[in-house]
């Protein structure tokens, strides 16, 4: 098994072969056609499985091949929302995001709470593609209508189990309220609980289900 016959596009390899990266691992080989497919997924998977990769190198790919829309405004919409458990973890996916999509014309940003909202408002007042973000920021700057998540095609939720032993259910359902209803949403997450399989029946729309 290759990266070249999971049908990512060639500005996507091509970062993806920059990282020396050769095989997919298995929550790669699973995820990556799957959510290029457009339908929504459920993945059970550990840190260090690749997960990463495996959202988001198809969700680079599915933003890449439509257009962005302006919005009534004239404004560029975020389109796509990843959220984590941790500041770290949200620096960490961002960095893959930008990475990955190298040889995209897409933008991102994270955002997270302890550092200044205005640097944050203005990279928003720009345009942003990609949000990549701590529940509780996200937030503050919607509450502040600083944030629009009504254009938002593709919503992650990374290491969801870890969100919820953190205590950020009802920041979560907040977000939910934020986004539209018609979206792809990928949930991950390492454990099954009754309170993630809650979340899961909530959130995703007959998913496809992996696990490593
Ligand atoms: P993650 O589980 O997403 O945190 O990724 C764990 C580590 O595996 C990261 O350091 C990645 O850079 C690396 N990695 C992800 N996919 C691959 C791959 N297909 N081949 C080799 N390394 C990978």
């Amino acid at each position: 098994m290759s990266f070249d016959s999971l049908g990512l596009a060639e500005p996507i390899l091509r970062a993806v072969h920059e990282q020396g990266y050769t095989v997919p691992t298995p929550i790669q080989a699973q995820a990556i056609p799957a959510v290029l497919s457009g339908g929504d997924l459920l993945a059970g998977a550990q840190t260090g499985t690749g997960k990463t990769a495996g959202f988001t190198l198809p969700m680079l790919q599915r933003l890449a091949s439509t257009p962005a829309v302006r919005d009534a405004r004239g404004k560029l919409p975020i389109r796509a929302l990843v959220l984590t458990p941790t500041r770290e973890l949200a620096a960490q996916v961002e960095e893959s995001v930008r990475n990955y999509g190298k040889y995209l014309k897409l933008t991102s940003m994270v955002m997270f709470g302890g550092v200044g909202m205005q640097p944050q408002i203005d990279k928003l007042r720009r345009g942003v593609d990609i949000v990549v973000a701590t529940p509780g920021r996200l937030l503050d700057h919607a509450q502040q209508k600083t944030l629009d998540l009504s254009h938002v095609e593709i919503f992650v939720l990374d290491e969801a189990d870890r969100m919820l032993d953190m205590g950020f259910v009802h920041d979560i359902k907040k977000v939910l309220a934020l986004v539209p209803q018609k979206k792809q949403s990928l949930l991950f997450s390492a454990t099954f609980s009754d309170e993630i399989k809650n979340l899961a029946d909530r959130l995703l729309n007959k998913p496809a289900l992996i696990e490593v």
